[in-house]
């Protein structure tokens, strides 16, 4: 039997799983590290911190499977994007500590930028928006702030990638300074289309070229890891953007089918095949992946920051739960949110509002309002956030989504589940398997490796676990969207 140890490097923790030819999943192992918050709005990891953790818990998984690590065919990576990370190449230490895509510390750059007119082209160029999310502006600001940056970068000196350019350097021992072109589409400093750095971008954003990795498709050849690691040399055959992977993990792999990750924050994704189509609504393009020396395939994505963290804010911020499966219970204590709506905008609105002045707003608040009221009313925040994704996207692509597949932590919510299809109007089907992201990256290492000799192969291996249809009329689910207009009307634009 043959194996595939894929890398899940998310913002929190990392995990490394062990799969076999099957896709079973035979061991894991995870671990935490530490967050920085240096200054208000700056998020910071050390990149050795996490190196070691993905080191750790690949020993673990491997040890607990009980394998030979010569079993292990291939090796598949899955990050955590954007966040990006500078390197002495000589002594393969960081130069500072990685800055996250959660980081706001190039905001001011980047509204410079947008005064500038300068969005039109970065967008055209990317299919992203000028916001300080993306790798470039954070890259730029770890140059102009360590000693000669500029010029070390400039000699050649230093390598920069994102998080998985960063743990292929590392795993090879220094022999691969490579990303996937998935990865690189969030960098803000790849042309969609060409699958290559852009002259103009990095010219705009101040970056040598020389620092960066070379790009490679998402499933191919990365280099291979160094013996010294798990006591054996092994292919390393994917690396592939979080959310890219979880839309492959749920074999959205033609055009219109469409998923949802309910994590932290709400990351909604439609596969468009090879053409990248750009968004009247706000939504990014963004390479799906690029599988051997196949064309490129794309995505238009849409972001909720506040997903699962609503529920996280009923448990630590307002104590009404003690642990976040309790929301389910509490909120099924009532029919219906009794007319409160809750725009959980905590650090702004996402997509297709991108407006980060929005705070989060109860309304609808009358003396006969309970927790029951709250906690349903915070779940029906989090659809309704999805329901205004998804209109987008049909508004985008003049296509309706007649089916959303789900995943992450809050999916295991049916009553979320629930509220999601009928404020949708649409099925909502939840995969047996919600852990479709490390999935997503052992597919396609497993593609690389010829494990299995094409996509199709792999069509058996998700099974649905259960579908949610809508319940409610069409007059009742237009009357809440039209209520929840209004509701985000009143939270936009607190902060100004
Ligand atoms: P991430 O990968 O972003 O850390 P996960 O996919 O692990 O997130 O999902 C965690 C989120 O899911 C948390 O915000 C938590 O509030 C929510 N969650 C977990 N279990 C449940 C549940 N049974 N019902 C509702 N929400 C849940």
């Amino acid at each position: 039997m043959k194996h595939i140890l894929a890398l899940d490097q998310g913002t929190t923790s990392s995990r490394s799983i062990v799969y076999n030819e099957r896709l079973e999943v035979v061991a894991s192992a995870q671990k935490e590290f530490t967050q920085h918050f240096p200054l208000p709005g700056r998020v910071e990891h050390d990149a050795l911190e996490i190196w070691e953790s993905v080191l750790s818990t690949a020993r673990e998984a491997i040890s607990r499977a009980g394998i030979t690590p010569s079993s292990i065919a291939a090796v598949g990576i899955t990050n955590q994007r954007e966040t990006v990370v500078v390197w002495d190449r000589k002594t393969g230490e960081q130069v500072h500590r990685a800055i996250v895509w959660q980081d706001r510390r190039t905001s001011e750059a980047m509204s410079a930028f947008r005064e500038a007119g300068r969005e039109q082209l970065v967008q055209h160029r990317t299919g992203l928006l000028l916001d300080p999310y993306f790798s470039a502006s954070k890259l730029s600001w770890i140059l102009q702030n360590i000693p000669d940056g500029q010029a070390r970068a400039e000699s050649g000196e230093l390598a920069a990638g994102t998080i998985d350019s960063w743990l292929i350097w590392k795993l090879t021992g220094g022999s691969s300074h490579v990303t996937d072109v998935s990865n690189a589409s969030r960098t803000m400093l790849m042309n969609i289309r060409t699958g290559g750095w852009d002259p103009d971008l990095l010219r705009l954003f101040n970056i040598p070229g020389s620092i960066l990795p070379r790009i490679s498709p998402t499933s191919g050849d990365l280099g291979t890891v160094d013996a010294s690691h798990f006591g054996t040399a092994i292919p390393v055959r994917s690396a592939v953007g979080d959310q890219q992977s979880a839309l492959f993990g749920q074999l959205c792999t033609r055009p219109g089918l469409v998923k949802c990750t309910y994590g932290t924050g709400c990351f909604l994704l439609a596969h468009t095949g090879t053409d990248a189509v750009a968004s009247a609504n706000r939504l990014l393009t963004t390479v799906a992946w690029q599988i051997g020396d196949q064309p490129l395939e794309y995505a238009v994505e849409g972001s909720v920051f506040m997903g699962g963290a609503a529920i996280q804010w009923l448990r630590d911020g307002l104590g009404i739960i003690k642990s976040a499966p309790e929301v389910n219970t509490l909120a099924s204590g009532v029919p219906d949110s009794g007319g409160v709506y809750l725009v959980p905008a905590f650090t702004g609105l996402g997509a297709p509002y991108w407006d980060p002045d929005a705070r989060g707003t109860i309304l609808g608040l009358t003396r006969g309002s309970t927790s029951a009221h709250i906690a349903r009313a915070t779940l029906e925040g989090i659809a309704f956030q999805v329901a205004d994704l998804v209109a987008a996207m049909e508004k985008d692509s003049g296509k309706k989504i007649s089916v959303l597949r789900v995943d992450g932590g809050a999916c295991a919510s049916d009553l979320l589940m629930q509220i999601q299809s009928d404020l949708l109007g649409r099925t909502v089907e939840r995969p047996v398997n919600i852990e479709t992201t490390a999935l997503g990256a052992a597919m396609l290492a497993g593609l690389g490796a010829g494990i299995w000799p094409d996509v199709d192969a792999l069509s058996k291996i998700r099974s649905v676990d259960r579908r949610f249809e809508p319940t409610v009329t069409a007059t009742n689910r237009h009357a809440r969207l039209k209520t929840w207009k209004r509701a985000v009307k009143r939270a936009r634009n607190w902060e100004a």
